[in-house]
């Protein structure tokens, strides 16, 4: 049974329900203000982003000099580095030693995960 989130118009709280008959009409009420006036919400809808859009959501002004800093494996772990470095803090060794690892081309579980989600990762 699929979980629909709701928003609503009234009071602009976010609600789950679940719903045991998808082909059926479903007109939810809010349980906080009691008004039947909801829309569907779309934040929990996932979308795919490449390694590349994540970094560049990043903000991070660094790391725009194009394709090839991408794909340059030394480079893996420059923004992590430098973030600790921002906040006055030592990177901990266990994230040093998976940077290093991805530098030597062994990436973490969940950078593989990113990298067969999406087709357009840095490392295609
Ligand atoms: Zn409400």
């Amino acid at each position: 049974m699929p979980i629909y989130e709701f928003v609503c118009h009234n009071c602009h709280r976010t609600l789950s329900f679940l719903v045991r008959d998808t082909s059926a009409p479903f007109a939810p009420e809010c349980s906080f203000c009691g008004k039947a006036s909801l829309s569907r919400a779309m934040s929990g809808f996932a979308y795919h982003k490449s390694l590349r859009t994540v970094w560049e959501d990043s903000g991070e002004p660094t790391m725009r000099p194009g394709e090839d800093y991408y794909r340059d494996p030394r480079n893996i772990g420059r923004w992590v580095e430098k973030r600790f470095r921002d906040m006055r803090q030592e990177v901990p060794s266990q994230i040093q030693e998976q940077i290093q690892a991805a530098r030597e081309g062994v990436l973490p579980e969940p950078l593989k995960d990113l990298e067969s989600a999406s087709p357009t990762t840095a490392f295609d």
